[in-house]
């Protein structure tokens, strides 16, 4: 089931809100985050990207049991993500 680029809406309009302060193009910003799955509660880890926004959610699917995840990412001023997985609620 490929469901990830569904609701890809989100990505887009974040993008033109990037805040300027937010430290991009310093390489500071984390670029990936280790994640547990809440269904089958795996160890993976997914790739961020710190150009779509200092806040941004989305929808990804577990790379072990396809699940859609509800993604949220928060970086903080120094690019540290803060990520957090939850089950998809429709
Ligand atoms: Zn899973």
């Amino acid at each position: 089931m490929r469901g990830s680029n569904g609701n890809g809406d989100a990505d887009y309009h974040q993008r033109e809100e990037l805040d300027e302060d937010f430290p991009l193009g310093d390489g500071t910003a984390d670029l990936d985050a280790s994640v547990e799955c809440p269904y089958c509660g795996a160890a993976v880890e997914i790739a961020l990207d710190p150009g779509s926004g200092s806040s941004q959610d989305y929808v990804e699917d577990c790379e072990v049991c396809c699940q859609p995840w509800q993604v949220v990412v928060r970086y903080d001023d120094e690019g540290h993500a803060e990520v957090s997985v939850t089950p998809l609620v429709e």
